[in-house]
């Protein structure tokens, strides 16, 4: 038994993805919600539920990271634990987003990336990709020491072939994530866009008018899904392959 620790934990693709993924590969587990109010108790609630492993949303990743019994990997620079996986009485925590992002985006042939946003998902991401950073505002990029960090109002270089969005501009709204003359500017001369939104944003719509290659936020869930569930297995597996089937189960709950 797995499940899904967040609040809210409705929305969650998760169980959808693994536990087609269960029963496409015959593994005779189950994957559920578990709607948590109080981060404080989520591996008071693991051990209870005597679960073999969890994925973690908002917002109790840095309740995770700061209670499981041990962090290992990336985690450990990130602050922030998204999967926890049972070794003998211990519950052991990980980060797969960072390395899921990285997976998605394995194809495509970059030089220079830019990372908009200074939040969470671009904390995670810097430490895995080399990225200047652009944000709206200055606090948060204090926070991003050994990187090129600029505002909208600074940036003064436009020769990126990767541009990254981590910012919530366009998940519940028709935002773009930087002023449009701003953005135009970076995507003539840009091959890829890059959303970590579920959905096709304002910020992608736009990137393929300018003939971009674009990317939304589905792939990173995918592969985090992948990498969790090779935690879980503790056993390496296809992700070409495994995304096949994550992907298929995405697209039926589309139609559905
Ligand atoms: P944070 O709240 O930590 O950071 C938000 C960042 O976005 C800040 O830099 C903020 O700027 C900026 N921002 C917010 N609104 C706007 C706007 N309208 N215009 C410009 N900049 C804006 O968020 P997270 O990093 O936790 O999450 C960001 C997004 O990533 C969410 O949409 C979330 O759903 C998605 N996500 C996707 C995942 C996936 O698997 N695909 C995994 C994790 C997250 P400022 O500093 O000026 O406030």
């Amino acid at each position: 038994m797995f499940v899904i620790f967040g609040n809210p934990v409705n929305h969650s693709k998760s169980p959808l993805m693994h536990n087609y993924f269960f029963k496409k590969y015959g593994i005779n587990e189950c994957y559920g919600r578990y709607l948590l109010e109080n981060g404080e108790e989520i591996i008071e609630k693991f051990k209870e539920l005597n679960i073999k492993g969890a994925n973690v949303t908002v917002p109790h990743k840095e309740w995770a990271f700061k209670l499981a019994d041990e962090v290992r990997g990336i985690a450990k620079e990130i602050g922030a634990v998204n999967t926890l996986v049972k070794e003998g009485d211990k519950v052991i925590g990980y980060n797969t987003d960072a390395l899921g992002f990285l997976e998605a985006i394995r194809e495509f042939d970059y030089k220079k990336a830019l990372i908009i946003g200074a939040g969470g998902t671009a904390k995670a991401i810097s430490l895995v990709l080399k990225a200047d950073i652009v944000n709206r505002s200055e606090n948060r990029l204090k926070s991003f020491k050994n990187k090129n960090t600029f505002t909208w109002n600074n940036l003064d270089t436009f020769d990126y072939d990767l541009i990254i969005n981590t910012t919530s501009a366009g998940l519940n709204d028709d935002n773009l994530p930087m002023p449009e003359d701003l953005l135009e500017k970076l995507f003539k001369n840009a091959k890829y866009a890059v959303d970590v939104i579920y959905k096709e944003t304002p910020f992608l719509k736009l990137a393929k008018k300018f003939n971009l290659k674009t990317k939304d936020g589905l792939d990173m869930l995918v592969y985090q899904g992948i990498l969790a569930m090779e935690l879980f297995l503790d056993k390496k597996l296809n992700k070409k392959e495994v995304a096949k089937i994550y992907f298929e189960v995405l697209k039926l709950d589309k139609i559905f």
